[in-house]
């Protein structure tokens, strides 16, 4: 990716000056589990940051892309609203944030068909993410979904002109699929789409227990809604190395950097900072702090997660509202593509 395909949050911090009126933004997330540590200090916070600064900022609950490597059901109900209780949980505020699910909104997923004519299949099975998830699935055959997904989110992302997606760094490949697709777009017709740039947080990558990328499908994560005792039995379990002595070094220490980055951006201080505080205390230490600065952290947005949790009228009510909003944004999108096709009669 070249460096102009995204922004890291020092260099947002340093252009938006804590004004974000003009920038729109779109990302989202699939209802296939409770949101994590990774999704909070990889994307959600930003997204926070960005709808607080005044940013147009769009939510979406990626119902469709569930199934891309398992069936959906009866589950995927609960899954959604509990995606929108977390939202709420970490401050952002449906008077300001769009929140919607894609199966809702038809018309975004119609863009589908034209961006699908603008990439090969070779294009679409290089995409190395595509190639972890279809690994991960532990399905044999590839679905024909999962290889076009990159597609579909090109789609929620296009279909309301995003200027910024804050993602973690497994989604940078499927970014590049979403320029791709709205440069060929805007030079093959004529310019609609907006070509996108990806939001990269201090924590592109938060690892989970077992020293993989932090999934809710992967067993290995700490929920956000998880208890005070229940992060420190998670905690506990978290993988480390033998070397006693702390230091950060995410390229040798994964695991351990991991613990400390965390810790870290939970106190808002440097990890190097909580190593040296840590010094020859050990793993054990480690995850003491990391416990204690998870917990601190997260206490104010557990208590508003339990005052929302069970209050399906307003958490579905605020994906029937937000679809509304999506669907007049993706309507126009919808009719400016027809028209650069000569599709409006
Ligand atoms: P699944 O296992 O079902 O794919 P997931 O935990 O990977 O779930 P997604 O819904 O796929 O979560 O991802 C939502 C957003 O959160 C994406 O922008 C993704 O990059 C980001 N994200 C997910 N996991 C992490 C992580 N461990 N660190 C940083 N960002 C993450
Ligand atoms: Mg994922």
């Amino acid at each position: 990716a070249d460096a102009s395909a995204f922004l890291t949050e020092a260099e947002l911090a340093a252009q938006l000056v804590g004004d974000a009126r003009q920038v729109r933004v779109l990302t989202g997330d699939r209802p296939t589990g409770p949101l994590h540590l990774g999704h909070y200090l990889g994307s959600l916070r930003n997204r926070v940051r960005l709808q607080d600064a005044g940013a147009d900022m769009f939510v979406l609950v990626a119902d469709y892309q569930v199934v891309t490597d398992r069936d959906a059901g009866a589950e995927t109900t609960g899954h959604a609203l509990g995606l929108v209780a977390d939202y709420l949980a970490v401050g952002l505020d449906p008077s300001r944030s769009t929140v919607f699910a894609h199966s809702a909104v038809p018309a975004l997923n119609q863009l589908l068909l034209p961006l699908l004519s603008l990439i090969s299949v070779a294009e679409l099975e290089r995409n190395p993410t595509t190639k972890a998830e279809a690994a991960a699935s532990g399905r044999p055959a590839l679905s024909a979904l999962l290889l076009t997904y990159p597609v579909h989110q090109a789609a929620d992302i296009l279909f309301c002109h995003a200027d910024l997606v804050p993602v973690g760094r497994d989604q940078l490949p499927h970014l590049e699929v979403t320029r791709t697709v709205a440069r060929r777009f805007n030079t093959r017709y004529r310019p609609v789409f907006t070509e996108p740039r990806a939001l990269i947080s201090d924590a592109p990558s938060v690892l989970g227990a077992d020293g993989a990328k932090m999934s809710k499908s992967r067993g290995n994560t700490i929920p956000l809604r998880a208890s005070a005792d229940e992060t420190a039995a998670l905690i506990k379990g978290f993988k480390t190395d033998a070397d006693r002595h702390i230091t950060y070094d995410p390229e040798h220490r994964p695991e351990v950097s991991n613990l400390l980055l965390v810790t870290a951006l939970c106190r808002g201080e440097d990890p190097h900072t909580v190593a040296e505080q840590i010094g020859s205390g050990g793993a054990a230490a480690l995850k003491r702090q990391a416990t204690e600065a998870v917990n601190e952290h997260l206490r104010p947005l557990r208590d508003r997660r339990a005052q929302v949790a069970g209050e399906r009228s307003l958490l579905s009510g605020i994906l029937r509202r937000g679809a509304e909003r999506a669907t007049v944004e993706a309507e126009a999108t919808l009719q400016r593509v027809r028209e650069a096709m000569g599709m409006a009669y």
